[in-house]
């Protein structure tokens, strides 16, 4: 697979933390499915959305839901999730049990590595699973997460769970 020569770059490779996390995120196969349609649907543009669930042992993703990409000038490599499409799930998971813990997008004929924006935008404790998309067919979902002083992402593994 190709990998554009920005992501051998010093500024690419200086977002990448050399250790990963021992934490894992495990995602429901209904969230996996939803990511990796979303990604496909809206290829070669990014697709993003939010990841719900519960924090305890990992990250619990029990639903991803596509959040409208605002940044339509510049759609094929940066995101901008519509924060009114934020607030309504935030408002809608207000005093259950579940909450918005992540962010997934997708990084169309790109590998499924963060780049240096998507570090800018991240939040602290939330996991940012990339799906890699080529010729509009998922080859790869990694999933990251801010290390401790939020100066680079570290890796963790997906693991599916059951429900
Ligand atoms: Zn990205």
């Amino acid at each position: 697979m190709h990998e554009p020569e920005r992501f051998k770059s010093p500024e690419y490779l200086a977002v990448l933390d050399e250790v990963g996390t021992p934490e894992a995120c495990h995602v429901s196969p209904s969230a996996l499915n939803a990511m990796q349609e979303a990604a496909k649907k809206d290829y070669p543009l990014e697709t993003c959305g939010l990841l719900i669930g519960t924090v305890n042992n990992g990250w619990q993703v029990d639903e991803a839901r596509q959040i409208e990409n605002l940044n339509k000038e510049r759609a094929a490599d940066r995101f901008q999730l519509d924060p009114a499409g934020y607030r309504n799930v935030d408002r809608e998971l207000r005093g259950t049990a579940r909450e918005i813990i992540g962010v997934f997008h997708s990084h169309p004929d790109c590998p499924a590595k963060p780049s240096p924006t998507d570090l800018e935008s991240a939040w602290e404790g939330f996991v940012y699973p990339i799906i890699s998309i080529y010729n509009g067919e998922v080859a790869d979902i990694l999933c990251w997460t801010l290390n401790e002083d939020g100066s680079r992402f570290q890796s963790l593994s997906v693991k599916h769970s059951q429900k």
